[in-house]
């Protein structure tokens, strides 16, 4: 039986580390000890999440529940704890502060009885977690205080400085998906490989941990995508030309780009539901799609890659908010429904009547789709050409621009469906620049008229192995006022910290910026700095695991490089 002690203690050696591979191995040896039923805890624990990532679950601790409940636990008011925070800037160091007072007014206070040391297991942290995801309705808010003040007085100091950041789902010990993946397969001995397709299949790493355990590659092998649990959505590289793309690979299926949201529905029997891009589960927003798909398509089970775009009266596509508010609604769902109307464009199929489908090339996939799908008005499986003539591709790219949408995708006909990859058997072509997509993770308040707005913001990559994010620079130009008021309300829920006028965010936002390059710089983390970023939109559909990685920072870069060295030679 593992202790939270030993958690906690892990996490401490772990933080201190730097180099990914010793991190690795202490994960490795944690992974090796623990008990079965308590592989999925700390696997997930150690990346500071408490539920899958298929998971629609939330574990719904917000600050005031926190601070609340350190209060009680502590015996310190709600403002003491307030101020400890303003003072450290980290949930952690204040946990630890707050329960230091109470041993220190036990040590005075108590009449000489010594208290039992609590030893919390792993197992009743994550189920008093779960019962704090759990409760709703009157009365919970209470409940869930309860719960977490009970975690934290069964806990010492050192214990709660994790357990309040395992509350606000960040650990910030370093360990992202990467670094657990390859824990997984140093402590089971199964190839990266096997268990990073499994991971992409299941979006479940404490599942592929426990087969690996179990039974090692064969078993890892047999985990397999499942109805009603979203799959990771394969994605699509920038080709600079339709030549290029066509050198690359021949005969290519081209496909408009259309401009809307990623969907991936599964449908089970009589039961629909749809993922967004963020593998959130919006099916109650969007009632209309969730009826179609059951009049109009013919499987029994089935699941299937596609794209909900917002259409005008003349059927064009409308700005890329008015399909976020789709997704975004939670009631008056029908009448938003009627005024802004979705056509769903079916372009994959993954699954199909108790079957994989993935490892099929797409032009089987494709064709199987389109004879299960009963094209309508509101759902349909659209053109696919296949070509190898560049002409006909221009053709096909131009009627996608002039019907409004994004540009075309040119795919390998004979390729798998690769979940969660960006690789070369998906390309996109679109008229604009490149652009990045970047986590916000701090900012600064403005002077004078705009000392009340956040007047500039930090952006940061994604550092997969650590599940960090590294800073790349700042955006502030091109944001006018009204656009800086809305943005300062949409961040005022993410404070983490403030000191002067930095704030630190829960990195939560992702924007989509413009930029003119990209340079190596030393004064940010990421150890490059974008030259002109300029704000494009505001990403509301990508989570901050999605954004761009080091790795594409560096690519582009390398690209950029060699252009420049082209044009100069
Ligand atoms: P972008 O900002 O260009 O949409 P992205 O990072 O969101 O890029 P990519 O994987 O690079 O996603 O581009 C593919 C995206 O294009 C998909 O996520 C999907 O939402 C959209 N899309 C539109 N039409 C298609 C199509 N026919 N096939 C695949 N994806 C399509």
């Amino acid at each position: 039986m593992t202790s939270f002690k030993q958690f906690a203690d892990a996490c401490k050696n772990i933080e201190k580390i730097t180099s990914s591979l010793e991190m690795t191995d202490q994960v490795a040896d944690l992974l090796a000890k623990v008990d079965t039923d308590e592989l999925p805890v700390v696997t997930h624990f150690i990346m500071g999440q408490i539920f899958p990532s298929w998971s629609s679950q939330e574990l719904g601790i917000g600050e005031s529940l926190l601070y609340t409940a350190l209060s009680k636990a502590s015996g310190l008011s709600v403002d003491d704890i307030e101020n400890i925070i303003r003072d450290t800037g980290d949930i952690g160091e204040t946990a630890v502060r707050a329960l230091s007072k109470l041993s220190r007014n036990q040590v005075t206070f108590s009449s000489f009885v010594e208290e039992p040391t609590p030893q919390i297991t792993i197992l009743e942290v994550s189920d008093r977690l779960k019962r704090i995801a759990n409760v709703s309705g009157k009365g919970s808010q209470n409940q869930k205080v309860k719960n977490l003040q009970y975690l934290f007085n069964a806990s010492s100091p050192e214990e709660a400085r994790y357990l309040s950041r395992l509350a606000v789902e960040e650990l910030r010990i370093g360990v992202g998906e990467g670094i657990v993946r390859d824990a997984i397969s140093k402590a089971f001995n199964v190839p990266v490989e096997k268990l990073e397709r499994s991971f992409m299949l299941t979006n479940d790493l404490g599942a592929v941990a426990v087969a690996a355990q179990q039974g090692g590659e064969e078993e890892v092998s047999k985990l397999d995508i499942q109805v009603n649990r979203p799959v990771r959505m394969m994605l699509a590289q920038v080709t600079p030309s339709i030549e290029t793309a066509f050198n690359e690979m021949g005969t290519a299926a081209i496909e408009w780009k259309f401009d809307g949201a990623r969907v991936q529905i599964h449908k089970d029997k009589e039961e629909v539901n749809i993922f967004s891009r963020k593998l959130e589960n919006v099916t109650n927003s969007l009632p209309d799609i969730v009826e179609s798909v059951k009049n109009q398509l013919n499987a029994d089970t089935a699941i299937i890659d596609g794209e909900a775009v917002a259409i005008d009266e003349d059927g064009r596509p409308r700005a890329f908010q008015d399909i976020l508010r789709r997704f975004r609604r939670k009631y008056d769902v029908l009448s938003t429904s009627k005024e802004i109307p979705i056509i769903l464009n079916m372009f994959d199929l993954m699954y199909l009547d108790g079957e994989s489908y993935i490892d099929l090339p797409l032009k089987y996939r494709r064709e199987i789709l389109g004879n299960i799908v009963e094209n309508t008005k509101s759902i349909k499986v659209d053109k696919q050409i296949l070509t190898s003539d560049v002409e006909e591709a221009n053709r096909v790219y131009n009627n996608a621009l002039s019907a409004g949408h994004e540009g075309i995708m040119i795919k390998n006909p004979e390729s798998p469906y690769s979940p969660g990859k960006r690789g070369k058997n998906w390309l996109k072509k679109k008229p604009i620049m490149e652009t990045l997509d970047l986590v916000v993770i701090g900012g600064e308040w403005g002077y004078g008229r705009r000392a009340n707005l956040i007047g500039s913001y930090a952006i940061a990559c994604y550092d997969r192995d650590r599940g960090q994010y590294l800073p790349i620079g700042k955006v502030a130009t091109g944001i006018t006022d009204e656009k800086l008021e809305e943005l300062t309300s949409l961040f005022s829920d993410l404070i983490v910290s403030e000191k002067g006028r930095k704030i630190e965010f829960k990195p939560e936002i992702v924007f989509e910026i413009g930029f003119e390059e990209i340079q190596k710089s030393n004064n940010y983390e990421s150890g490059y700095a974008l030259r002109f970023p300029r704000l494009v939109n505001v990403r509301d559909d990508k989570s901050p695991e999605e954004s761009d990685t080091i790795e594409r920072i560096e690519d582009i870069y390398l690209k950029q490089r060699s252009r420049n060295h082209n044009n100069s030679s």
